[in-house]
């Protein structure tokens, strides 16, 4: 095997919306980066997700399992990131020329759709109601008892990755498409670089970020190929027009109004191993909780479906810093809410790979063994 003569900071393993908003924001402090993805970037998870920003209903619905101080921070970090946004979609539009699509409060663009998410419960006498209420107001929707979450909001995910990797081209970063990586490169217990199927590129730090396929690189410790697995999630798209003007998250699916009038409708929750499929029972679901939803969406032209895997761990919390291998570090298992916390992801990697600051302990990977 030959060793690539170029020598980097950091070699990011996998441009999805975490690899890519970290090498860009890494490049943009002046570090010299590489991204390594096996397909062409970002068309994993983050081109599947339906890309709301939505802390409140995800803490809801999908509860955390882990200590209520480490619940706060999760929750505090997906806040800080939803924040964020207005000046990460600004900056990606000025660098790129991308409009990422926001919609958001905070940042109003002013196109058709209403910014804020409707939660819409079961009954209303669920538990979580009063959860949701302390960050939203009480709203009724076709008679039923809902939370109308303001500050809540989506984006255009695949506008988001194709965004975040001009922007880390435009910044220097070296981005190899089509180019595996089997296995870290580690000496006397240190990472210094990766190994693909023709070359060894040496780097001062290597930088996980390969989603829910992380695990699978040789040489990725226990506590990282231990904890993650893939959770796969199927979605519909289908022509909503108008018909639904802000998102709307209930238990059995949510429906995601894109500016162009498509309509997605998400997303199953299934344990399937990397089976990545979208299947009639899948599909069926979908569209049943869509249509009992908002029934005049059964005359709807079906238009496109596709399925993703979220990279999860066991207490849902993201696997964020130094690993028990010295020089290797991690950026993955974001589950549910990867397109959210991308941001705050960046803006912590960066924090601690350039000024030696480090992440919340409640991320660390340490959590599941290692040193
Ligand atoms: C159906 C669905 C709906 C979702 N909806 C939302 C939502 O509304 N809001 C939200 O915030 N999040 C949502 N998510 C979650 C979000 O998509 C993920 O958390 C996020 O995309 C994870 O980003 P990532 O960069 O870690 O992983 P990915 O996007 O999967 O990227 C990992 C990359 O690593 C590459 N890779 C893997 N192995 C290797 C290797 N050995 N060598 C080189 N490259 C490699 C892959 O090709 C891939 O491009 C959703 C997910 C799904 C599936």
């Amino acid at each position: 095997m030959k060793s690539n003569s170029a020598h980097f900071d950091v070699a990011v393993i996998g441009g999805g919306a975490i690899g890519l908003s970290c090498a860009w924001q890494l490049a943009a402090r002046g570090a010299r980066v590489v991204i390594f993805d096996r397909l062409q970037a970002g068309r994993e998870a983050s081109y599947a997700a339906g890309g709301m920003l939505a802390p409140a209903c995800e803490a809801a619905a999908h509860p955390w399992n882990c200590s209520p101080q480490a619940r706060e921070e999760m929750l505090s970090f997906c806040f800080d990131s939803r924040d964020s946004y207005p000046d990460f979609a600004a900056r990606l539009g000025q660098e790129t020329g991308i409009d990422i699509e926001l919609s958001l409060r905070a940042a109003a663009t002013g196109d058709w759709r209403e910014t804020g998410i409707l939660f819409v419960p079961k009954t209303e006498k669920d538990s979580r109601l009063d959860a949701l209420l302390e960050h939203g107001l009480a709203a009724a929707w076709r008679g039923k008892t809902a939370v109308f979450l303001p500050d809540d909001g989506q984006v255009e995910s695949r506008k988001v990755v194709d965004a975040l990797r001009a922007a880390a081209k435009l910044s220097g970063v070296e981005i190899r498409e089509n180019c595996q990586i089997r296995r870290l490169k580690i000496e006397n217990g240190r990472a210094v670089g990766i190994d693909d199927d023709k070359d060894t590129v040496r780097a001062e730090r290597v930088l996980l970020c390969a989603g829910a396929w992380s695990g699978k690189i040789a040489g990725v410790p226990p506590e990282i190929a231990g904890s993650l697995r893939p959770v796969a999630g199927q979605m519909v798209q289908v022509r909503g027009e108008r018909r639904v003007r802000h998102v709307i998250y209930s238990d059995a699916c949510y429906l995601v109004p894109r500016r162009d009038g498509r309509l997605l409708i998400g997303a199953t929750v299934e344990e399937n191993g990397f089976q990545k499929r979208v299947t009639a029972g899948g599909v069926a679901k979908l569209l049943t909780a869509a249509c009992e939803l908002v029934p005049e969406l059964s005359d709807a032209p079906l238009e496109a479906h596709w399925a993703g895997l979220r990279p999860t761990t066991g207490d849902g919390l993201p696997l964020l810093g130094a690993t028990s291998v010295e020089n290797l570090f991690v950026a993955t298992g974001h589950g549910r809410n990867g397109i959210l916390l991308a941001p705050a992801t960046a803006r912590a990697i960066c924090a601690l790979l350039l000024d030696g600051k480090a992440v919340s302990e409640a991320f660390s990977p340490a959590r599941f063994g290692g040193e």
